[in-house]
């Protein structure tokens, strides 16, 4: 199992299905950029927010490889 010590490399399960880089509940963006909301000292998941969401509600969802 990795620890800390090596580089990061993951699969991100998302939900926001109106997000641009969202496809088949999947995450499809190059990075992410989480940061902490409310008081920006996160107590619980619900004090977390993803900050490279894009609204993709207007245009096109993410398309490559497809
Ligand atoms: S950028 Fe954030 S909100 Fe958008 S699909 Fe990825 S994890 Fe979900």
């Amino acid at each position: 199992m990795a620890g800390k010590d090596t580089a990061p490399s993951m699969q991100v399960k998302c939900h926001v299905d109106n997000c641009y880089y969202y496809k088949n509940s999947m995450c499809h963006a190059t990075s992410l950029e989480i940061n902490p909301t409310g008081d920006r000292k996160a107590q619980t998941s619900e004090g977390t927010c993803c900050s490279t969401f894009v609204n993709g509600s207007n245009g096109p969802h993410y398309t490559a490889g497809m």
